[in-house]
């Protein structure tokens, strides 16, 4: 696993594109400055990892778009030691990028293969989540609940309700929603049982899929 000047230029050169295209939290910016997203890729991918762009991973999934990445993770205003539920583990990217900005992150897939593929590269980069999981992101972590704030990195029908049931009060859910293409959705929990909506630009993710496989 080779991490490279050239690499590393070319992930400045990213946060660069990133920040024209909107993107303000500076820690974000440095989260992705240093996170080698080419390790995250098959070697095929390594020369365009630094694309702004959706690349295919293991079973049929994607890695998000870094503007995807940063987006998201901007809306949830990361705090350090913020304990934080992702739902689609995926290539562990933005996982990486969350426990970068000093986040405990709980991350759930549903696809084995790449819940062991990501497993096992994580660790072997010096990436420590708090906990992986393998199961259904629909039913969230009910044991680890509750969250400061939660994210779904695909593309979601509905708002999973135990979901909103995990989240602190004060905290945010920010999730794709809809079929084809997604409108960027956040929560914000004012109370026990109300929600403050907000909703952003359009998306397009791979869809979140009820149980495991
Ligand atoms: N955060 C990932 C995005 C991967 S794409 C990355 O940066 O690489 C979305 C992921 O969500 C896929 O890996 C898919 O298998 C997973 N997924 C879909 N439905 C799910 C569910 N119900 N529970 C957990 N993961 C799910």
């Amino acid at each position: 696993m080779k991490d490279t000047n050239k690499h590393q230029g070319l992930r400045n050169q990213l946060a660069k594109q990133l920040e024209e295209k909107g993107i303000t939290d500076k820690n974000v910016l440095e989260a992705i400055k240093r996170i080698p997203r080419h390790l995250f890729l098959d070697s095929g991918f390594e020369d365009f990892a630094y694309q702004d762009k959706a690349f295919p991973i293991a079973a049929g999934q994607t890695i998000s778009q870094p503007f995807t990445v940063a987006f998201q993770t901007q809306l949830l205003q990361v705090k350090k030691d913020d304990k934080i539920l992702e739902i689609g583990t995926g290539s562990g990217y933005q996982t990486a990028v969350l426990v970068a900005l000093g986040a405990k992150v709980y991350s759930v897939e549903r696809q084995n293969e790449l819940f062991k593929i990501t497993s096992a590269l994580l660790p072997k980069m010096g990436i420590r989540p708090k906990h992986l999981s393998f199961g259904d992101g629909y039913k969230g972590l009910p044991n680890y609940a509750p969250f400061d704030s939660i994210i779904v990195t695909a593309g979601a029908p509905i708002i999973p309700k135990p979901l909103m049931a995990q989240l602190k009060i004060g905290g945010r859910l920010v999730i794709p929603l809809g079929e084809g293409e997604q409108i960027m959705t956040m929560l914000i929990r004012k109370n026990e049982t109300q929600f403050e909506k907000h909703e952003f630009g359009e998306f397009r993710f791979v869809p979140l899929l009820e149980d495991k496989n």
